[in-house]
């Protein structure tokens, strides 16, 4: 133990250290990763809560790091975004997750009624401001031969608060185009509900904290209230609501009461190989 006045330097919190080398390393290492081929994507269903039905999925990124396994990208989006890697990263979960889409569509083609398996990508902020955003979307979509309606595009709430003109133009011409654009984590930024008509956005994704407040049974009246006003005022905007992190039978018959359209999370299934997304979509499309 050390007495007070002691020498502030020895108080080294080694866990602190431990971070820091680590956030630097994986500074280091991450320039290259996406060369070395390192990022792979797993991907979790989106059902609708109406009928079961899996209805396309959310492709979240993965870095395989030869030292430290597998790491979630709390641990490198931020460094990606920092480094400027999030560019040409975030080309490369479009692509792949838009030909994996391609790929589901080919060998799930049966399920005509429920039309193709969506899929959402996410949209960092630095993303959004990059002048080749449209373009490399386009060409993809071109590429690939897969349908803009089938593509939805996940941008955070907090990244279009005060969004200005410039920053909604490329989201504008893509929602013009017929892709979706989804508001993610919506509900914990605070903007102006009525400035949601000012955005190019036809779905929200209202945040996890929502779906974690409906666990208890009966669940807090005020938090039914606010998804309940949600919900209707997305409705009567023409946007669909989608709910994340449903962990439970009770939270997803609790949100699908409350009017929600598609829920994400792991009662249903936790983020995966395409193939067990490929399936699911089977049995549930065939009973
Ligand atoms: P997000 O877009 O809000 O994604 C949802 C997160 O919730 C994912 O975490 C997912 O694995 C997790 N999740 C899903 N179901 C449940 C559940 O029932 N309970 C709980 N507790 N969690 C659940 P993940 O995969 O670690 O991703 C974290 C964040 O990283 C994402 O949050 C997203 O903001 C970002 N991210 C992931 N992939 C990409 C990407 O390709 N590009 C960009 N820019 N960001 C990405
Ligand atoms: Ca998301
Ligand atoms: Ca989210
Ligand atoms: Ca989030």
């Amino acid at each position: 133990a050390k007495s007070a006045g002691g020498n502030r330097f020895e108080l080294a919190d080694p866990e602190a250290d431990a971070r820091a080398i680590t956030r630097h390393g994986l500074t280091t290492a991450l320039p290259t990763a996406l060369d070395r081929g390192e990022f792979f994507i797993e991907y979790q269903p989106l059902v609708h809560l109406g009928d079961g039905s899996v209805r396309g999925a959310e492709a979240l990124v993965r870095w395989l790091h030869p030292q430290h396994g597998v790491l979630s990208p709390d641990r490198f989006i931020p460094l990606a975004e920092h480094t400027g890697l999030i560019v040409p990263l975030g080309r490369w979960v479009l692509e792949q997750s838009v030909r994996q889409a391609r790929a589901w569509r080919e060998r799930h083609g049966g399920a005509e009624a429920l039309g193709p398996l969506r899929i959402n990508v996410n949209l960092s902020p630095c993303q959004l401001t990059h002048p080749g955003l449209v373009q490399d979307t386009v060409d993809i979509l071109e590429r690939t031969g897969v349908e803009p309606n089938a593509l939805c595009l996940e941008v955070t709430e907090s990244a279009l608060i005060g969004a200005d003109d410039d920053l909604l133009k490329p989201l504008r011409r893509l929602a013009e185009m017929g892709v979706d654009i989804a508001l993610d984590d919506f509900g914990t930024g605070y903007s102006n509900l009525a400035n949601l008509r000012r955005l190019p956005v036809s779905i929200l994704k209202l945040d996890r904290s929502f779906t974690q407040s409906m666990q208890q049974f009966p669940a807090d009246p005020v938090d039914l209230k606010i998804v309940e006003g949600i919900v209707s005022l997305a409705h009567s905007l023409d946007l669909a609501v989608t709910v994340e992190g449903v962990e439970t039978g009770a939270q997803a018959e609790q949100l699908r009461i409350l009017g929600c359209d598609t829920a994400q999370g792991w009662y249903y299934a936790r983020p995966g190989p395409p193939e067990r997304l490929h399936d699911l979509a089977l049995v549930d499309a065939t009973g």
